[in-house]
């Protein structure tokens, strides 16, 4: 790994193709050492220029492009992201305290998405557009037609992004926009703003990105709605409370800005009552509880926060859950073995411990609860660490908490049900979660799950024994896969293949002559109706 980056530099603005670093010096901190690593700015840019730069000069350059040069553009945005991997990972431990593993989800996901995204844009071929299949006959003989093209938004993207997924959170909303033919605006999360800012600094020094294309925000949001109208789209991840403020902002209530929001959510895992505690399947189920818990120390979206299982096994699973859990070393993600980092700041540690409490009233704690007892590596300051968090929740129909509340860091909450129909009602409690995984080698069990909850949640997972380890896990997003779930979760869709597009794409019905319709859409990319 390259060890060599250099700290203490402020973070820049890349608004109309120039760097800038605008007024101010919020820290930005290693929250393993508490040392300042960069510092933002961002005060006082103008951002009323920067959108109008954007729609102008993006707006162009996109549109000169067929999808297969768009896709090109983002393999290439994907190789020179991918030469400097070792340098964004260094960045993404001293910045955030992440593990290799983390670094994984976060750095290597966000370039896989831009690769994945570059292959989908080159079966497209040379159009500009999309065309339904089908064309609709409008009159008896079929010479008044109709045929639905979706073209790209007249405006720009603005991307808001969460502290948690620098890079993912990054590229995941970026490569369909631009594919899409939207320049984008992307406003990464300060605390975490370091690794977004190299990663596109690195495009513009390589001169790869369109004039346009794609402008960084770094520091506070400021007036940047308000310059926003019609056509545009703001894409968020990150806080209910952020979102419930964006939603109701007039850009997005008064002047027609589409609106997608990615939020909190209690996602669960179920153990079949089929599944016995000695059985491979139970194996399975309890990796999953321990790799979510831990990566990111537990600050991801994705996270399990509620683990239901057979009453008759509670105690037997809850014991074998604390002593798998108690054997993650904690510490500086720099030290051979640790496995799990800190929380992003002594502010995200503060809100973990608030929403612990809040559980407290309704759970026991079987393991966990506060600083680890033993931090790994030398100059480890204990401020941003929480140890794994098992707390037990004996009558969960009765509790609310456990189903509402969000604790954003290694915390999970492990509670009985006694059949099929009380899970699904339990699972229901999250009112919108962006995925639940469930574990049983019974296709009943999958069955009924399936039948009351699929429309709680954006994701299911069934793992079986013959699946195994054969997944990416519980909480990774495919990007095949949507992401998004109802409800608490935003409401909101993000990937999906090219589903990812349909925020960007306007559906337009063309009516007309069958031959001068077939003749206006014959070069489009043919939609494949998802
Ligand atoms: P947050 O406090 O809501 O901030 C999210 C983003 O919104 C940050 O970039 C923040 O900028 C910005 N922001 C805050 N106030 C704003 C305003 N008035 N106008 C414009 N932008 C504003 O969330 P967070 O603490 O970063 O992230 C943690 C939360 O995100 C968790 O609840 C987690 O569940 C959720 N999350 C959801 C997903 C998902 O896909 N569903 C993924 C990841 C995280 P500053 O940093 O500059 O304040």
């Amino acid at each position: 790994m390259n060890n060599t980056v250099k700290t203490g530099a402020a973070i820049g603005s890349y608004l109309q193709d120039t760097w800038s670093n605008g007024a101010g010096k919020t820290a930005v901190i290693n929250p393993v050492t508490l040392e300042t690593v960069a510092t933002v700015g961002g005060r006082g840019l103008d951002l009323e220029a920067a959108v109008a730069y954007a729609r102008d000069h993006g707006r162009r350059s996109l549109a000169a492009l067929s999808f297969a040069q768009r896709a090109a553009l983002l393999r290439t945005m994907a190789d020179t992201l991918q030469a400097h991997r070792d340098q964004f990972a260094l960045q993404a431990r001293l910045n955030s305290g992440n593990t290799e593993g983390d670094v994984m989800f976060d750095i290597d996901g966000g370039i896989a998405v831009l690769k994945y995204y570059a292959s989908v844009g080159k079966r497209l071929g040379d159009g500009k557009r999309f065309a339904e299949a089908d064309t609709q006959p409008l009159d008896k003989d079929g010479h008044w037609v109709a045929r639905h093209v979706l073209s790209s938004v007249p405006g720009i993207a603005v991307h808001i992004n969460a502290f948690n997924f620098p890079s993912w959170g990054l590229w995941e909303k970026v490569a369909p926009a631009l594919l899409a033919g939207v320049p984008c605006i992307a406003k990464p999360a300060t605390a975490a703003a370091w690794v977004s800012e190299q990663m596109v600094r690195a495009l513009s020094d390589a001169d790869v990105l369109p004039s346009g294309s794609l402008s960084l925000l770094c520091g506070p949001a400021r007036d940047l709605l308000d310059q926003l109208d019609a056509g545009d789209t703001v894409a968020f991840t990150g806080s209910a409370e952020t979102a419930a403020t964006l939603r109701s902002h007039p850009a997005v209530l008064h002047r027609g800005v589409r609106f997608n929001a990615e939020a909190d959510s209690l996602n669960a895992a179920v153990l079949g009552p089929d599944v016995t505690p000695e059985s491979d399947t139970y194996a399975l189920f309890r990796r999953e509880i321990v790799r979510e818990m831990t990566t990111k120390a537990g600050q991801k979206c994705t996270a399990i926060r509620r683990i239901l299982v057979p009453a008759k096994h509670l105690d037997a699973i809850g014991a074998d859950l604390v002593q798998a859990l108690s054997k993650t070393a904690v510490g500086d993600p720099a030290t051979e073995g640790v496995r799990m980092g800190p929380l992003q700041s002594p502010a995200q540690r503060q809100a973990a411990t608030e929403g612990l409490s809040g559980l407290r009233a309704e759970c026991e704690v079987l393991c966990g609860g506060d600083t680890p007892e033993k931090l790994h590596g030398a100059d480890v300051k204990p401020d941003c660490f929480l140890a794994p968090t098992l707390l037990r929740c004996t009558d969960p129909d009765r509790a609310s908490l456990v189903h509402e509340q969000e604790v954003f860091g290694p915390v999970a909450t492990l509670m009985p049900y006694a059949d099929l129909a009380q899970a699904g009602g339990l699972l229901a409690r999250g009112k919108g979660s962006l995925v639940s995984s469930l574990y049983s080698d019974d296709t009943q069990v999958f069955s009924a799950l399936l039948d009351s909850s699929a429309g709680w949640h954006g994701r299911l997972l069934c793992v079986d024994s013959k699946l195994g380890k054969a997944h990416g896990g519980h909480g990774v997003v495919m990007p095949q896969c949507v992401h998004g779930g109802p409800g608490r979760a935003g409401g909101g869709q993000e990937l999906g293949g090219l589903r990812g597009l349909l925020p960007y794409l306007q559906r337009t019905a063309i009516q007309g002559q069958a031959k001068r319709v077939a003749e206006l859409t014959e070069h489009d990319a043919v939609w494949p109706g998802v």
